[in-house]
């Protein structure tokens, strides 16, 4: 594999194919119908949870150096944002793992109801490489704590973190087949785990045509549950009675050109009133320099590459297009630091966008901003909704009517009022249309990797 920092080779990683894909799913298998992992009290499984989280800490440094290596995102943020969010999530679902109980519902004198969550058994995680360990593990805390058992299938692009994580695991001292991780091309290893009969829940992040495969590959084989974390147009509203322009104007900025725009929540469109368009824009296009690209491994980086070659050209053809179309581009849409060897793009920012082309509709995963305008509250919101997605929103304005109105208004699973990205494992993460359906974080998550039982017994 190559590193988009500089083109060239940093590690070979073996492939598994269906055959190594069903070993992994049977010893998953096996250790959920006889091994200890679903039977320890929570408290034990939670224990290992701990371990691992330390040992995560511990490794900060050369997993979040994997991080940038393989997959672009500056040091500064796999070291400062992910990894840490990577032990937070772990801690936060060890200490959940005693805190969720089951029911004892209304009865009768001689008979007695309960409903138990049972853990569902085994489960596929398949994750994209925009955050290669945090979507990683947004998927194994909650289902490990339950007392599923896991194979993880990273993407393609970012299998070393994964690996070092799966390494970390086996000296926290997860049983034999609790996790196990699979690396290869989507097609062929997560395919076969969709397919797999011994594969009780997907769990799966990533684009919302692969969504759509699990659906298939679920519908082909045992009905296995599937759920969908996909892909994002979210709109940045900004109303002219916004508290702090200057704030609105960082943050827009920083909404589409953080993680190189390789965020599922990018705010990738800029929904600005047309009474200030012109001086919004223009601040938020001075902010652009700040993110020009560089070295990921450089400390002081705020923007690293593309993943990949391809991924860059695909990004530069969106860009043409649009301006074919007939946006304007104000800054960027070049790519740069060629000596390097890597991926590097100029951050993007195109305005005059008509909400029917395809710049304004669909996903393009890479620091662009797409600029469109409004007069009306109303005219907002039909801007807002008129994408497939339903990933998150944000609204800028201080009327308290109009942030209520607006937020209430938006089909998405985030809405942010006064600010973008705000987050915490407390709060539920997930889309609504074709963003996808079911939730990371929080106690929800575990929704996902149990099964209610109910259990009657008679007094007779
Ligand atoms: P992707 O869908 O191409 O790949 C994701 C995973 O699916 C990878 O592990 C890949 O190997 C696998 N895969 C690819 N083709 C497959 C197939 N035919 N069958 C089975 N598995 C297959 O997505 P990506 O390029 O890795 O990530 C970018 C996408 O992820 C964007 O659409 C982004 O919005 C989305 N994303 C969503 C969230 C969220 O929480 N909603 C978070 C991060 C990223």
């Amino acid at each position: 594999m190559l590193s988009p920092r500089d083109g060239k080779v940093i590690a070979s990683v073996d492939e598994a194919g269906p055959e190594d894909v069903d070993r992994a799913v049977r010893a998953a298998r096996l250790a959920f119908d006889e091994g200890p992992w679903p039977r320890l009290p929570a408290r034990e499984r939670a224990s290992f949870l701990f371990r691992l989280a330390d040992l995560v800490e511990a490794s900060a440094e050369e997993l979040a150096r994997t991080i940038s290596l393989e997959m672009g995102k500056p040091l500064r943020d796999s070291l400062g944002i992910e990894v840490p969010a990577v032990v937070k999530t772990f801690r936060w679902y060890a200490e959940l793992a005693d805190k969720v109980s089951g029911e004892v519902t209304q009865s009768s004198a001689s008979a007695l109801a309960l409903v138990t969550r049972e853990p569902a058994g085994v489960v596929a995680a398949v994750v994209p490489w925009n955050f290669p360990l945090t979507m990683a593990t947004w998927k194994l805390a909650p289902a490990l704590i339950t007392g599923c058992t896991v194979v993880l299938k990273p993407a393609e692009q970012s299998p070393l973190s994964a690996l070092l994580l799966a390494d970390l695991a086996s000296k926290a001292g997860l049983p034999a087949g609790v996790l196990t991780v699979v690396n290869g091309p989507g097609p062929v290893t997560a395919r076969a785990l969709g397919l797999h009969p011994g594969v009780d829940v997907v769990t799966f992040t990533g684009s919302t045509s692969v969504g759509r495969e699990f659906l298939r590959y679920s519908a082909d084989s045992n009905l296995k549950r599937v759920w969908l974390e996909l892909g994002g147009k979210s709109p940045n509203i900004v109303f002219p009675d916004a508290y702090d322009l200057d704030a609105a104007a960082d943050t827009a900025a920083w909404g589409i050109f953080f993680n190189s725009g390789e965020m599922c929540t990018a705010a990738s469109r800029l929904l600005v009133h047309r009474d200030i368009a012109d001086d919004f824009v223009a601040r938020v296009v001075s902010r652009a320099a700040a993110y020009f690209p560089g070295d990921p491994l450089d400390p002081a980086t705020r923007m690293g590459p593309l993943v990949s070659a391809a991924h860059r050209s695909s990004v530069l053809a969106r860009v043409s297009e649009a301006v074919s179309g007939g946006a304007r581009l104000l800054t960027g849409g070049r790519p740069c630091l060629h000596d390097t060897g890597g991926w590097y793009l100029e951050p993007t920012i195109l305005d005059r966008v008509d909400p029917s082309m395809p710049i304004a509709r669909s996903e393009v995963f890479g620091p662009v901003l797409s600029v469109l305008t409004f007069s009306t509250t109303a005219e907002a919101l039909s801007l807002a909704g008129d994408t497939p997605y339903g990933l998150a929103a944000a609204v800028w304005t201080r009327d308290l009517a109009t942030a209520h109105h607006v937020s209430r208004s938006l089909k998405a699973g985030t809405v942010w009022v006064n600010c973008y990205e705000e987050g915490d494992l407390t709060v539920p993460f997930g889309g609504a249309k074709l963003s996808g359906h079911g939730r990371d974080k929080s106690v929800h998550a575990l929704d996902k990797f149990t099964d209610l039982k109910t259990t009657w017994l008679a007094f007779p």
